[in-house]
């Protein structure tokens, strides 16, 4: 069935011919409505059959009025009112594109009289398969009443200027003229003072897209050459773990494919709030045989529909991996040739040193980076086939003739003559396993039975395909990287990672060739003549990350969690020792040292220049980022000028000296970023023209670019210091933005201009113009694009089938772009051995040692998308209307807390008040309060982030080691939101 063939094309048949001689005007039928006695009730109730009022002439009322309109409606019965009110102008193709939930949905807008009354869930998707169910419906309750917070009192329909003291709420209503030349004449005066890497530009995760929402700001940034802040890893959403075993971290495909899974663990998560379209096929799973495990400390609705839940004690998650792999390797239950190809559990490690056996040890001017497998066929170390220094590109993994030993030790001479022991990374792990991790030993750790352990293990080495859920959840823990490795390693004994139904999923964005025409080309004509040799032989995973990390060098691209500590103020408080790694021989500040010296991490601008602009779109940092009082007191004075690009009035947008109204999702052309859940690329045509004064993203940009070019002329303005203190010419910032003239901003059609690009470029999807795809709503993909900085799936899309990641390594023995070539489980970096994570490890994080006995726990929340939807009182109605936190009984009994108590939760570095509500769901000792209320929703404007001092690991820093580097988009410190040390008392 496809019942968007019912809904009439925009203008269609939905509108009714004129019968101007016959039929009431407006105000008739106005009048018609209220005159009949109880009309709209009786009409509801169906208890009497209305006619309409006699003719004119008849009745003696006076002839209508010619400046009104006449309506078309022919009163025949209480049914006609009811019908028109269901009848529309037109109803275009919709989806919220800048809400960043990590799913796309296609939605009917249904548009009367210039205004998005209401939309409906576009059931247009074609299931992947036969014997997999559909995705339709897609959709969520935010969704279904955009509408409402398109026009709700948060809504920003002009440009405001700070009236008072920033934070005071005071306004005054500004022209578009005036705003733009203001902002255009600080952001130069910044740019003389400081250069253009002083103008920090922020888009968060919340305002990413695919098409003109994104390409304005993003263009915008570039030609003002400003400091972009890498929000990924600062919103602790990087799964490093994942980075550290692969050297990528996309690791999802369509959501239907869970379905062919028999073990679906969801392990830190909670996709019956997260994931609403997608989750179904999780519960559709279990009709097929599939088994549903949680592993979660509470009994939260996704745990409520498992099989088996593991209620693990928080934050002990690597524990319980290892556990598991013990179980497996003591009692033979892995896969061993998966094994032997595709992770470097049979590489050699010396015991001297803790290093990888490589050529430069045995050869005198031998490869830093060919590292060596025991051939049991010649008794000989070869060099491993697909490692990053094997001599021929570390392309493949085919193993050949060699017969690789999984275990043993073994004796070398090095170049020097020297004798050395070697040892696989199995044995050392296996050694490993069974002195520290064996069931009975993490059940201490985490508080589950042995016996619960054993039967988790064996249950998921026995099912033909198991998957781990771990969703961006698992990387807000201090110690994720360690969960994600734990998890992986049992991905990998079991042989699942690449397969059908199996393997760890976080997530994935599809890829488009077209996206290119987004921003200015980031590749010179010398890169890529550069590249051709590459090219021809064909490009590796290995080869796509170098690309990526020389565009990334291109810009000013800098870490979030490293510009707070050099410029947010935020260094006194992370420098704590309560917030050191206590298994680390050395403080934050002197890992971030050795790093920025190293030129492994970076900051902009540099650390002897301070911020002098800040401009942020969509996203919302005094609500977002961790103690945000620290923001407010110390990076705040620094800045001559805040800018708040937005529709919506936010916690950070009351702390702004402008905000710039954009149009509501239904109120421009946009692409929602590609989520791999749903093998469509969704659009939003523009419904209705925006509200008030606002503009669409790609407008305001290109004016904010196009005034700071006439300003920077008409004050005569020479070149000023750019990116790395080259000089730059604000007078060309215009054309730079529109590629000389490419592109006009200002022409309401612009924007499909850029999408026709966009999709023209594409060939892995179904629609060849900008117009087509709007028209479709729902853009099949028909086959895979070339990696791209989020894209790497590295999965041929067949179509008829569902997706999976990782296909390329598995099916096709592709090297993974890591140092060995192999999913890595060891790293030798210095770094990795002297804080012994060389191997995957459990470990305490440092509030572990806190005087504070609670533990602020939380995730997404099912009522918002961050903070957006948080104060719609539609949804506030399906809560308690206001902030509020879960505890277990035991602990609020301990503390004379009764249900709907207000309480205060605090240490002693912050605090906020909020509602309980006491839930026997929630573990002792935790606190859950779900994300992303607005900090004026609580009591003197402090929000829930206020206590949260989210220490990050010394560890995320390190680079110069093959995948260990950062980029945009990849690696990056993550910092820990959750578990922050608390106590709580009635307020
Ligand atoms: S907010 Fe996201 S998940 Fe909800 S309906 Fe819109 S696109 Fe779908």
């Amino acid at each position: 069935m496809k019942p968007h063939a019912a809904v009439p094309a925009p203008g269609a048949e939905e509108r009714s011919a004129p019968d101007l001689a016959n039929l009431p005007n407006l105000a008739e039928r106005r009048r018609f409505i209220l005159g009949t006695t109880s009309g709209l009730a009786a009409a509801g109730l169906g208890l009497c059959n209305l006619r309409p009022l006699p003719a004119r002439a008849e009745s003696g009322t006076p002839p209508p009025d010619p400046r009104q309109t006449p309506k078309t409606i022919r009163y025949q019965d209480y049914s006609d009112i009811w019908r028109d009110k269901w009848k529309w102008d037109k109803v275009v193709k919709g989806t919220h594109t800048r809400a960043n939930c990590i799913s796309a949905c296609s939605w009917d807008v249904y548009v009367k009289d210039g205004i998005a009354w209401r939309e409906e869930q576009a059931a247009l998707y074609e299931p992947s398969r036969p014997d997999v169910p559909d995705f339709n419906p897609r959709g969520c309750q935010k969704g279904a009443c955009y509408s409402h917070l398109q026009t709700a009192d948060s809504r920003i329909t002009h440009p405001l200027k700070r009236a008072g003291a920033r934070g005071e709420g005071k306004w005054k209503r500004i022209s578009w003229t005036q705003a733009l030349d203001e902002i255009a004449d600080k952001l130069i005066d910044a740019a003389i003072a400081e250069g253009t890497e002083s103008i920090v530009f922020d888009d968060g995760t919340t305002n990413a897209g695919y098409g003109p929402e994104s390409a304005g700001d993003m263009r915008f940034a570039e030609a003002i050459q400003a400091t972009r802040i890498d929000s990924w890893a600062g919103v602790s959403d990087m799964p490093m773990g994942a980075l550290q075993t692969w050297g990528l971290y996309n690791c999802e495909g369509t959501s239907d494919d869970w379905f062919r899974s028999d073990y679906i663990v969801i392990w830190v998560g909670n996709p019956v709030y997260t994931r609403i379209p997608e989750v179904h096929f999780m519960h559709e799973a279990r009709y097929r045989g599939a088994k549903l495990v949680v592993v979660a400390p509470d009994l939260n609705p996704s745990t409520v529909h498992a099989d088996l839940w593991l209620n693990i004690k928080p934050e002990t998650d690597a524990a319980l991996g290892l556990a598991c792999a013990q179980v497996m390797i003591e009692e033979g239950l892995f896969k061993r040739d998966y094994v032997l190809e595709q992770t470097d559990l049979p590489f050699l490690v010396r015991q001297d040193d803790g290093r990888f056996l490589r050529q430069s040890d045995l050869v005198r001017g031998g490869a830093d980076n060919a590292l060596y497998l025991w051939d049991e066929a010649t008794g000989q170390p070869v060099v491993a086939p697909g490692c990053e220094g094997d001599g021929s590109g570390g392309r493949s993994l085919r193993l050949g003739a060699l017969r690789p030993a999984l275990s043993g030790s073994f004796s070398v001479t090095l170049a020097d003559g020297a004798r050395v022991e070697v040892r696989t990374v199995f044995d050392r792990l296996r050694a490993m396993l069974d002195r520290e991790y064996r069931p009975e030993q993490a059940a201490a750790v985490t508080g589950l039975n042995p016996r619960l352990i054993r039967r988790f293990a064996r249950e998921m080495a026995a099912a033909p395909a198991a998957m781990i859920f771990a969703s961006w959840g698992a990387c807000k823990h201090y110690h994720s990287d360690l969960f994600q490795r734990a998890m992986l390693l049992l991905m990998n004994l079991t042989g699942n990672q690449g397969k059908p139904g199996g393997g760890m999923r976080i997530a994935s964005w599809w890829g488009m060739d077209g996206l290119d025409a987004m921003t200015e080309a980031p590749l010179s004509l010398m890169d890529k003549l550069r590249l051709i040799p590459k090219a021809l032989r064909g490009f590796t995973p290995r080869d796509y990350e170098q690309i990526f990390t020389e565009i990334s060098d291109k810009s000013p691209i800098t870490p979030l969690m490293v510009f707070l500590y050099v410029h947010g103020g935020y260094k006194e408080m992370w420098d704590q020792a309560h917030l050191q790694d206590p298994a680390l021989p050395r403080p934050l500040s002197q890992y971030l040292r050795e790093s920025l010296d190293r030129g492994w991490m970076r900051v902009h601008p540099p650390e002897h220049r301070a911020p002098r602009a800040y401009l942020f779109t969509g996203c919302n940092p005094l609500r977002r980022w961790p103690s945000p009082q620290i923001a407010r007191e110390k990076l705040w004075p620094k800045l001559d000028l805040v800018v708040s690009v937005n529709f919506r009035m936010s916690t950070s947008g009351m702390f702004a000296d402008y905000i710039l109204p954009v149009a509501g999702y239904y109120e421009k052309y946009g692409i929602k970023y590609g989520q791999s859940y749903v093998p469509y690329i969704i659009c939003a045509d523009k419904a209705t023209e925006p509200l008030g004064e606002a503009k669409s993203d790609w407008e305001v940009f290109g004016l904010l670019s196009k005034h700071v070019a006439e300003r920077a002329k008409a004050r005569g303005i020479g070149p000023v210091r750019g990116f790395r203190d080259q000089p730059l010419d604000l007078s060309r910032t215009y054309a730079r933005h529109t590629s000389d003239g490419k592109f006009d901003p200002t022409d309401p059609e612009d924007p499909i201009k850029l999408m026709d690009l966009i999709f023209a470029n594409s060939p892995n999807v179904a629609a060849k113009s900008g117009r087509e795809a709007l028209r479709l709503g729902a853009v099949p993909v028909t086959a895979h694009a070339r990696p791209s900085p989020i894209y790497q799936n590295y999965s041929d899309f067949a179509q008829g089938d569902t997706h999976w990641p990782h296909r390329d390594f598995v099916e096709k023995r592709v090297a993974w772009p890591t140092l060995t070539g192999r999913q890595q489980f060891y790293l030798d970096h210095p770094w990795f051995l002297e804080g012994g994570e060389a191997l995957p490890v459990h470990k305490d994080p440092p509030h572990a040692r806190s005087k504070y006995p609670l533990r602020i726990n939380g995730g997404h929340t099912r009522w918002s998308i961050h903070a957006i939807w948080r104060d719609l009182p539609l949804m506030l109605r399906l809560e308690r209307g206001q902030p509020v936190c879960f505890m277990n009984p035991a602990d609020t009994a301990a503390r004379g807390i009764g249900d709907g108590d207000m309480v205060r939760v605090f240490n002693d570095h912050g605090r906020f008040e909020c509602m309980v509500k006491v839930a026997a769901a929630t573990a002792p000792g935790e606190v859950i309060i779900y994300h992303a209320w607005e900090a004026y929703q609580f009591k003197g404007w402090q929000g829930q982030q206020e206590p949260v001092e989210a220490p990050w690991k010394a560890l995320h820093l390190a680079g110069g080691y093959s995948h260990l580097h950062y980029r945009m988009f990849y690696g990056g410190p993550s910092h820990a939101p959750r578990g922050a040390p608390v106590e709580v008392e009635k307020a």
